[in-house]
């Protein structure tokens, strides 16, 4: 990344390291520790606005971005497992800058032996190695991913000088390109797949070669060819690196592809097909009856996959798919495949069906038939109404040796049934089902973030992986009410927001610690948060849509999402963003103490005999208690005298008076104030893990009713570590309860409860048997008279048991 574009990120880092003591920048907190939590980050943290983006958080007057077209023409060499490519890619300059140079995304260079991703990864420090790591350190001696034979011409072929940056390519342009014209550059290109599950990766081939299979493999194709580097308003050249984690981000454009395979192969691409003779007139048929079917239908059967993997073509046939407006462009290709389809039909005049379609080997079967097309069905209704109908043709969902991975109308999902070795026996976990249908919501969900709403990846995990995240929870409840949703409930995110191993929200994507809890389900659940407990559903609704309406096709920043979602909802929500996502605090209210006042009504009779009584209800003397003597004013009445007939809160004739005064010159509404009965209840809360919220508290009254009040956040903004909060009731209080319906990720509820509650536990009863017995284990035992070992009979052995 560019120095600017650090220095930008550290300023964050520290803004929200520095938030705990006092704030950083020319405004500083010198005298005593108050911390404002809700100090504005317009103006001070977030970036000026532009007439690019403007201060609404909306595309500004002069948005811009760039247009990058693809004509490519790609090759799988089964036999030698790689792709080979050349690339006509036309690029528009919309921005208003001259380009002397443009730069590309060389993502497979990251399989490199000596790139920053290889060379930069550690290991944990322990005294283990995982099978998987021994098996790649294996690998990579014998083989090296990443692009070669590279050439690069212009329109008309003659070659431009190029640079190759790690993962980055520099194409320095004959002549400037200006802003408004277009340029066209030629490349060819070719890599070697990675084998995934040796590898790992979002790509890669696998193949069914152990002695009960059929020898045949899938191919899956992404980040296959050189791609645009974003160059934005904000950033100029996005100039990252692909070292691992922080994915892609890319220039909307149009695509033409065709792609040559074996004869036998069928292929699954973003797009749609453009050369469909290619099918036979079966398949045709039975892809016109999908588009209305209610099921899936088999586009490619069963039966029709399973020949297919018994022989192998000898020619190779070219499959050709166009796509508009998309970021990217990925496929896959196997002999192997299944496809099944179904029409899904949208509340849309642009597009009113989708297809859902899904590629699979017979190895994913029945879970795949059951619930891949359906998943994706599921999430097109979801998403569209969460955020907008889905703009393109089709969304494909395909199985292969890739857990799960998003491309423009392309996902890659991993789970399957499993296969005893022994028995044949077919079986599926609840893990692999909720898997898949979990996967799929979530894979095809990424087409609406990032791939629509397309923000920098690279960046900004939460971005895509937790707004994603939040919309794939509603989506999975909305699949089964008790669907085992991994994240996005606000009491499961507890434990990650206690540790101490992690940074905030804001961070850069590859210095991101717990990757998954930081990136995906921290923001997911800070979203269902917002919606249910601090905006309220319309509100939240509106807002998010009105985000993900603005940003379609576009591509916002985190404070283009900040921006919107206050504007649009009409409430600041400054404090949210920097106690969920600029700083590391976490929820713990605790409930410290709750005091029942009355107002004190000045009438001696009244509050000298309450003043009694509260003395007679305290213990007395433990002395006085002990002693058994009698004592002297008990012994001899003669010591006795008025004090010892009256007491401290006897009322005095000038305490009639003195009251009497005060009545005479009591205004009515004064007196009557003094005549208030109602209970004034004070609550005292402590913010003991600093992250302001609101308190939603559950009041149990005398007469067996209840009330839940919903303080905001608000109260903390004078004092955000300890406040006493009012509340005043005819009603007499018997308990009290913060965050009963456990919606706020309150870390530790033992302080949310007054009075305090005993919290049942399980003790697991540790196991103290001996341990291992070497002299057993190596078939040797001693008779009762001699140390010396013998072997053990084995029958023997078999009869002490
Ligand atoms: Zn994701």
């Amino acid at each position: 990344m560019r120095s600017a574009g650090f220095g930008r990120i550290a300023g964050m880092m520290m803004a929200a390291v520095m938030a705990v003591a006092a704030h950083a920048g020319p405004i500083e907190q010198t005298k005593g520790d108050f911390v404002d939590k809700f100090r504005q980050l317009e103006g001070e943290d977030w970036p000026t606005p532009t007439d690019y983006r403007n201060a609404a958080g909306a595309p500004g007057h002069r948005y811009w971005q760039q247009k990058v077209d693809y004509r490519i023409t790609a090759r799988l060499d089964e036999a030698a497992r790689s792709i080979s490519g050349n690339q006509t890619l036309t690029y528009h300059n919309n921005s208003p800058d001259s380009l002397k140079y443009l730069w590309l995304l060389l993502d497979q260079n990251n399989q490199k032996r000596n790139s920053i991703g290889e060379l930069g990864e550690t290991v944990s420090a322990g005294g283990e190695i995982g099978m998987t790591q021994v098996r790649r350190a294996m690998r990579m001696k014998e083989w090296e991913g990443g692009f070669s034979g590279l050439t690069v011409t212009d329109g008309a072929g003659r070659p431009l000088k190029f640079t190759v940056v790690d993962s980055l390519l520099r194409i320095d342009l004959a002549a400037p390109l200006a802003s408004g014209a277009s340029t066209v550059v030629k490349i060819a290109f070719s890599f070697p797949l990675i084998e995934t599950r040796v590898i790992g990766g979002r790509s890669g081939y696998e193949c069914f070669t152990k002695p009960d299979q059929d020898g045949n493999c899938l191919f899956l194709a992404a980040q296959w060819f050189p791609r645009a580097a974003v160059y934005s308003d904000y950033e100029g050249w996005h100039n990252k690196a692909f070292i691992g984690d922080g994915e892609f981000t890319l220039e909307f454009g149009d695509y033409d592809v065709s792609i040559s395979v074996p004869a036998d192969h069928v292929v699954s691409a973003t797009g749609e097909l453009a050369n469909p003779e290619i099918l036979s007139a079966a398949q045709r048929a039975r892809l016109a009856q999908a588009r209305t079917a209610k099921e899936p239908v088999y586009i490619v059967t069963p039966a029709e996959a399973e020949a297919a993997e018994k022989g192998k073509a000898s020619g190779t046939r070219t499959w050709r798919f166009t796509a508009k407006n998309v970021r990217d462009f990925a496929w896959a290709s196997s002999r192997k495949f299944i496809w099944d389809a179904m029409g899904v039909r949208q509340d849309d005049p642009a597009v009113p069906l989708v297809m859902a379609m899904s590629f699979y080997p017979k190895e994913a079967r029945p879970l795949w038939d059951a619930y891949s097309t359906k998943s994706i069905a599921h999430t097109i209704d979801v998403y569209g109404k969460f955020a907008f109908t889905y703009p393109y043709p089709t969304a494909q969902s395909i199985n292969g040796p890739v857990g799960g991975m998003e491309y423009p109308m392309m996902t890659f999902n991993g789970p399957r049934p499993v296969k005893d070795k022994k028995t044949g026996q077919l079986t599926y976990t609840e893990r692999a089902k909720y898997g898949l249908i979990g996967v799929v919501i979530h894979e095809v969900g990424h087409s609406w973030f990032p791939m629509i709403v397309n923000s920098d990846e690279r960046q900004w995990t939460w971005m895509d992986e937790g707004l994603n995240t939040f919309l794939q929870f509603e989506a999975e409840r909305q699949w089964d009410k008790n669907f085992p949703a991994r994240r996005g409930e606000p009491k499961d995110i507890v434990e990650y927001m206690v540790s101490q191993d992690q940074v905030p929200l804001m961070t850069h994507s590859d210095s991101l610690l717990q990757f998954g809890n930081n990136g995906y389900a921290k923001p997911a659940t800070a979203m269902v948060i917002l919606r249910e407990t601090i905006l309220g559903r319309e509100l939240f609704d509106f807002a998010f849509k009105e985000y993900a309406r603005r940003w379609r096709f576009k591509r916002p920043t985190p404070y283009d999402f900040f921006r919107t979602m206050e504007e649009a909802s009409g409430v600041d929500l400054d404090w949210f963003w920097r106690g969920w996502f600029y700083s590391t605090d976490h929820v713990d209210i605790s409930l410290d103490k709750v005091i029942e006042a009355r107002v004190d009504t000045r009438n001696p009779e009244i509050e000298k005999a309450w003043s009694k009584e509260r003395s007679k209800a305290e213990p007395g003397s433990l002395t006085v208690a002990r002693n058994r003597e009698p004592t002297v004013v008990e012994r001899d009445p003669a010591t006795r005298d008025f004090y010892d007939e009256t007491d401290r809160f006897t009322v005095t004739a000038e305490d009639r008076r003195e009251y009497k005064k005060l009545q005479e010159k009591l205004e009515p509404e004064e007196a009557a104030a003094l005549a208030f009965k109602d209970h004034f209840y004070h609550f005292s809360f402590r913010n003991v893990g600093g992250l302001v919220m609101p308190i939603i508290l559950k009041l149990d009254f005398a007469d067996g009713s209840t009330e839940t009040v919903r303080i905001p956040a608000e109260v903390w903004r004078r004092n955000s570590k300890a406040i006493t909060w009012q509340y005043v009731t005819p009603k007499t209080l018997t308990a009290a309860e913060v965050d009963p319906l456990w919606e706020t990720a309150d870390a530790d509820r033992n302080n949310n409860a007054y009075p305090r509650r005993i919290t049942p536990a399980v003790l697991k009863v540790r196991d103290e048997r001996e341990g291992d017995n070497r002299m057993a284990d190596s078939d040797l035992e001693v008779t009762p008279d001699s140390l010396k070992t013998r072997p053990i009979k084995k029958d023997e052995k078999k009869d002490q048991k």
